[in-house]
């Protein structure tokens, strides 16, 4: 099922991130010259001005390093209260989303996440939006 979402903003250096969403792929632009990230994608390197770029493809696993609850309801689909968490990924940038599949009583910093694909509809347009889920779920208390 796919859930109607608000079509993100595809400027000139974030398009590439959201083809890549929509093919079931989380990539992000890292500097072909020194190898730093770039998130939010950008025309040059803030680390060492290079230009050029490429996209790679992260591993999907990562850890909560902060996390917060959102009491406003802002889409149909999707009842208040639910933890947005900010998530350090293996390779290193921080990504923003959803917790799926747990409650804020779940939420821990430092727990592990995975990544998953939430299948959504942007406008009109068929599309995956990036989200987290537990992946150490029952792990905690061993
Ligand atoms: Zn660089």
């Amino acid at each position: 099922m796919s859930a109607p979402r608000p079509s993100p903003v595809k400027s000139l250096f974030d398009k590439p991130f959201w083809e890549f969403a929509a093919a079931g792929e989380l990539r992000l632009q890292r500097c072909a010259d020194c190898a730093t990230f770039r998130y939010p994608p950008a025309p040059c390197c803030p680390a060492c001005v290079g230009e050029r770029a490429e996209w790679v493809a992260l591993s999907g696993r990562g850890r909560i390093a902060s996390w917060t609850v959102f009491h406003r309801q802002y889409l149909p689909e999707m009842p208040a209260p639910y933890p947005v968490v900010s998530v350090e990924t293996e390779e290193g940038p921080l990504l923003i989303g959803n917790l799926v599949g747990a409650g804020i009583q779940d939420v821990r910093i430092g727990a592990a996440v995975e990544l998953v694909f939430e299948p959504v509809t942007f406008g009109s347009e068929p599309g995956n939006l990036p989200q987290w889920r537990l992946s150490d779920v029952g792990k905690a208390e061993a």
